[in-house]
């Protein structure tokens, strides 16, 4: 019933197992593979794989101990896979200084690559989880997690920011992706993202932030005279594109107040585009000799960042460090909040704007008619005969039609016929309404109902 991550693409795991003794940097073979834990159906709904995540989570060695969960989130195609797999080198060579391994080992793990067709959307770890010792010499547990399926044609918004959400909440260092640069749109996707984390989380102390750490990681940055490579360039960019001033537009500022109401902690890291080996040659299989030294450099600047003993994020939840068997249960707690029809759909901004134009024609609209129709059958005006009313009644559906058509809306001719009926339907309730008014002013037929039958007898 459920779909397999597909790992054609990939050197190792699943569906080549003769080839799985391939050797990983430290010359050991590679343990594990990915496991897919929350997968998306056709249908655009949402499972937990228990059984899988038990696997890694409840093992006898891991289930007390404390998490820590880096996750790499945003477009497909965009080498998260790719970093994974040097993510996993690292915690593979136990912070040896020359975890980067051997030039000439293929680079494996996290399936990337591949053609044009993506893996099935969702949410996937490492099945072995990696333990480290904290400073306090207390022994922790690392889960690499990778996201796929944002952003792409097969994916609907709400598939999106559920991964995004989803992978938000469960993480405590959430890495966001990016290419070239962050876009204002990079901004409204994380604002739409997270807001849907946020409303799932509602009923929190509202004291914490609901999220940890966000890392900006912006790919192929091509502008170090401007701000560097690394973690310093990076707080450039970020305080650039970040900063609130009184000069933006409200709406750009409150993005920003969004963003950093979120999380507890917001840095950006510069990386060198790795090279065009990398890039566009289809035969590429990882080798460190085909990459970029710039970007081998940065690498391995940023991974310790990341995940060397002595800077690891523990997750907490509510200011509480969580536990591996602990984490299960979040796992499943939340999962089911987005498997239910209590949150509001989350709308592509297009789509959000196409809705906000035409209410907004179809309440003009309305106002018009309600204006125009007060003056031939208001308060203090005379009763009309009902069929002169009909006749003005239709004569103003025209006039206020006539203004929705010509008022300036998106979404395409389809979609704002969907607000025309729903226009013409308020204005024949409308109109039953000043029917009635004009009709209780008609003394003859007023004289028809009891009440006033009664007054009449008794005079
Ligand atoms: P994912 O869909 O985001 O997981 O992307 P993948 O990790 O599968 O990588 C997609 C492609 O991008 C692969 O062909 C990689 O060789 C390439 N790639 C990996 N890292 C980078 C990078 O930093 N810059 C560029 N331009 N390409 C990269
Ligand atoms: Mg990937």
């Amino acid at each position: 019933r459920r779909k397999m991550q597909s790992n054609s693409n990939n050197i190792g795991f699943q569906s080549s197992p003769g080839l799985d003794k391939s050797l990983s940097a430290t010359g050991a073979p590679l343990k594990g593979h990915p496991v897919q834990v929350v997968i998306t159906t056709v249908d655009h709904q949402f499972e937990l794989d228990e059984d899988a995540l038990a696997q890694i989570l409840l093992q006898p060695n891991v289930r007390d101990k404390k998490i820590s969960i880096v996750s790499v989130a945003g477009s497909f195609r965009k080498g998260k896979s790719f970093l994974l797999d040097f993510f996993l080198r690292f915690l593979n060579a136990d912070g040896l200084p020359d975890w980067l391994g051997d030039e000439e080992a293929p680079l494996e793990g996290f399936s990337w690559r591949g053609g044009s067709d993506r893996d099935t959307t969702g949410i996937l770890i490492w099945s072995e989880p990696f333990f480290l010792k904290t400073r306090s010499g207390e022994e922790v547990v690392v889960l690499l997690m990778d996201t796929q399926g944002a952003f792409d044609s097969e994916s609907t918004v709400k598939d999106c920011a559920t991964i995004f959400a989803l992978s938000t909440m469960l993480s405590s260092v959430q890495v966001f992706n990016l290419t070239q640069n962050i876009q204002e749109d990079d901004l409204q996707h994380l604002q739409l993202f997270t807001e849907y984390g946020r409303l799932a989380l509602e009923d929190n102390d509202n004291v914490s932030k609901p999220f940890q750490a966000l890392q900006f990681l912006i790919r192929d940055w091509s502008f170090p005279y401007e701000a560097p490579y690394g973690a310093a360039g990076g707080r450039k960019i970020l305080e650039k594109r970040l900063m609130i001033s009184d000069k933006q537009h409200p709406e750009l500022q409150q993005i920003r107040k969004h963003i950093s109401s979120c999380f507890d902690k917001i840095s950006c890291f510069l990386l060198p585009h790795p090279g065009l080996r990398v890039a566009t040659n289809p035969h590429f299989d990882g080798r460190l000799k085909d990459i970029e030294k710039d970007f081998l450099e940065q690498l391995q600047v940023l991974t310790p960042m990341l995940l060397a003993k002595e800077n690891i994020v523990l997750k907490e939840i509510n200011g509480q460090k969580v536990r591996c068997e602990e984490m299960m249960e979040y796992f499943k707690a939340y999962i089911k909040i987005y498997q239910g029809e209590e949150l509001p759909e989350p709308k592509s901004m297009l789509q959000a704007t196409a809705e906000a134009n035409n209410l907004a024609a179809v309440a003009s609209s309305k106002a018009l008619y309600n204006k125009k129709m007060e003056e031939i059958c208001g308060g203090d005006k005379p009763y009309l005969h009902p069929d002169a009313l009909q006749v003005e009644h239709n004569r103003c559906v025209e006039v206020c039609v006539d203004l929705f058509h010509s008022t300036r809306k998106m979404g395409g001719p389809e979609f704002c016929q969907m607000y025309e009926d729903q226009l013409k339907e308020d204005l024949t309730e409308a109109f039953a309404s000043f029917s009635r008014h004009n009709e209780s002013k008609n003394l003859f037929s007023a004289a028809r109902t009891p009440a006033v039958l009664f007054t009449v007898v008794v005079i």
